[in-house]
């Protein structure tokens, strides 16, 4: 049985009750119809994004994309856990499958960003109480750096564990069945939220090549063939 504790409307100290009116008076109106047609239609990303959960990572923003068009999972790191193939409750495996299998996604994009506290959180650890966070974060240990957690590092290791979820992604097996095929493609980001720019990886010259300059976002291969930055 569920019980409410006797407490007062939540405070709206961001204005999110406003914004939601907004949302439906001002936005909305004007895209009626795209929202129609994807509810009739359904939807149909070509997309998975598999962002960290930081909240200075917009992708909607850096992609310029609308409703319908990216699959989004997030989560602290943007993290892909092995594939294990067993029924755990893991969100980001489900989405994963779901994206592949369902929706038969184009492209998988991993998107990190600089200053990720979850890699910070790797080196210099979290509360002992996050029990389930300091699990998550071992998914990013074969990328740490036998050094001093400095700014370069930092920077290195945040790229680094992007190409590590790449590898990960492709012991998927529908993952892999659908690359193989040329039908899926995966590609790492690293956002600098300091300068604007999408570092993408290159996975040719092993290297991550700011979008500004870039003129490709370099597909695989991906797993154990190429040398990680
Ligand atoms: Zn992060």
């Amino acid at each position: 049985m569920i019980t409410f504790m006797d407490t007062p409307p939540a405070a709206d100290d961001d204005g999110l009750l406003q914004r939601l009116k907004q949302f439906h008076a001002d936005y909305f109106p004007l895209h009626q119809q795209r929202f129609q047609d994807l509810v009739a239609d359904g939807q149909h990303p070509k997309t998975l994004f598999i962002g960290c959960s930081d909240s200075r990572l917009v992708p909607y923003l850096l992609t310029g994309a609308g409703p319908g068009e990216l699959f989004i999972v997030r989560n602290v790191g943007a993290l892909v856990p092995p594939y294990d193939g067993s029924h755990g409750l893991h969100g980001t495996t489900a989405g994963i499958e779901f994206a592949v299998l369902q929706l038969k996604v184009k492209s998988i994009i991993v998107c990190g960003h600089s200053h990720c506290g979850a890699i910070r959180a790797a080196y210099e650890g979290v509360p002992a109480e996050a029990k389930a966070l300091q699990s998550w974060l071992t998914l990013v240990d074969e990328a740490l750096l036998p050094v001093q957690p400095s700014a370069e590092a930092l920077w290195r290791t945040e790229q680094r564990s992007i190409v590590l979820q790449l590898e990960r992604l492709m012991d998927y097996p529908m993952v892999r069945r659908a690359v193989e095929a040329g039908e899926l493609t995966l590609h790492g980001w690293h956002y600098v939220i300091e300068d604007g720019d999408v570092h993408v990886f290159d996975a040719q010259r092993a290297a991550f090549i700011p979008a500004s300059v870039a003129t490709h976002i370099g597909a695989g291969p991906y797993g154990g063939a190429i040398q990680p930055p």
